[in-house]
């Protein structure tokens, strides 16, 4: 979903363009400007998903702090607030979709 990358399919130099068009999108992110990288459906989203949802967008001290892990590849540290964004786009996906997988009709 972030930045999978497959290493067999891609020239060392797509991911090096990868890497840094990534940087930008953050620093942007940062400034508030939330630009989805890449072709919707594909692409990368903004950390949070605020391209996309812009009723998303973290508070900017979040937004600071995920591009100083990001930056300093303390991978752990930024999977971790992936993940606490995407908790908090779960609620808002639950309520678009009324039924999930199995649903009662
Ligand atoms: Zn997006």
């Amino acid at each position: 979903m972030y930045g999978l990358l497959c290493r067999n399919s891609r020239k060392r130099g797509e991911i090096i363009s990868y890497t840094k068009k990534r940087k930008r999108q953050l620093r942007l992110w940062v400034e508030g400007k939330s630009i989805h990288l890449g072709k919707l459906p594909d692409g990368t989203c903004c950390p949070d998903f605020s391209c996309c949802e812009p009723e998303l967008q973290s508070p900017k001290e979040e937004r600071e702090l995920f591009q100083e892990l990001y930056l300093a590849n303390k991978h752990n540290e930024y999977e971790r607030m992936l993940m606490m964004f995407l908790g908090r786009d779960l609620p808002l996906m639950t309520d678009k979709k009324v039924y999930i997988a199995g649903g009662k009709p």
